[in-house]
C-alpha cells in the first residue's frame, strides 16, 4: 500500500513539469518562433486540389487579385494570418495597418517565415516575397510604410487565412 502511494506521489511529480507548457499564454504558443521552417519542395500542382482557383494563381501564378476584393482589407480582430496554401503563420494582426492601397498590408512578416526576391514584372524592380515553407507567392515588399520600420508588406488576401486568436491553428499542410 505505502508502495503504491508513494509510485503515486512519484508519477504526479513527474508530470508537474509539464504543467507550466500547458500555460503558457497564446501568443507564445503560437507565434512563430515555436515552429522551425523546412522548405516543403512540393510540386505547385499539387496545391491545385486544396486551393481555390483563385488562390492558385495567385500562389503559383504570381497573379495579383483585384484591388479592395479581399474581405481581409476589413478584418481587425486579434489573430494570426496563414499561409492559405501550407497554413504557416506569415503575419500576426499587431502588425497588420490600413494602408490604403485596397489590399491587406503589414509593417513586418513573421521572421523567418518569408522569403524574398527580386521581380521584374513591372520593369521597374519590385521585391516579391513567398512563404518561406510552400513557396506560394503572397505578395510585394515596398518601402513607404509606417515609420519605425517604413515597410509595406503588400499582400493578396486570397493568399491568407486569418485565424482569430481564440480559435486554434490547423495543423500545417505538407
Ligand atoms: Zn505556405
Amino acid at each position: 500500500m505505502k508502495r503504491r502511494t508513494l509510485l503515486q506521489s512519484l508519477a504526479i511529480l513527474a508530470a508537474l513539469p509539464l504543467v507550466p507548457a500547458c500555460s503558457r499564454d497564446w501568443a507564445a504558443v503560437n507565434t512563430s518562433n515555436a515552429i522551425t521552417v523546412t522548405p516543403l519542395n512540393k510540386p505547385h500542382e499539387a496545391w491545385r486540389a486544396v486551393v481555390s482557383a483563385e488562390a492558385y494563381k495567385v500562389l503559383f501564378e504570381e497573379d495579383t487579385e483585384r484591388q479592395n476584393s479581399s474581405e481581409l482589407n476589413h478584418e481587425h480582430r486579434d489573430g494570426l494570418y496563414i499561409c492559405a496554401a501550407c497554413y504557416l503563420p506569415l503575419f500576426e494582426s499587431a502588425h497588420k495597418f490600413d494602408s490604403g492601397t485596397g489590399w491587406p498590408s503589414f509593417t513586418q512578416p513573421i521572421a523567418e517565415h518569408v522569403g524574398t526576391k527580386r521581380d521584374f514584372k513591372l520593369i521597374l524592380p519590385r521585391t516579391e516575397y513567398h512563404c518561406a515553407r510552400c513557396g506560394g507567392h503572397q505578395g510585394h515588399l515596398f518601402n513607404d510604410g509606417p515609420l519605425p520600420r517604413k515597410e509595406r508588406w503588400c499582400n493578396n488576401g486570397v493568399a491568407l487565412r486569418f485565424i482569430p486568436k481564440d480559435e486554434p491553428l490547423p495543423a500545417l499542410r505538407s
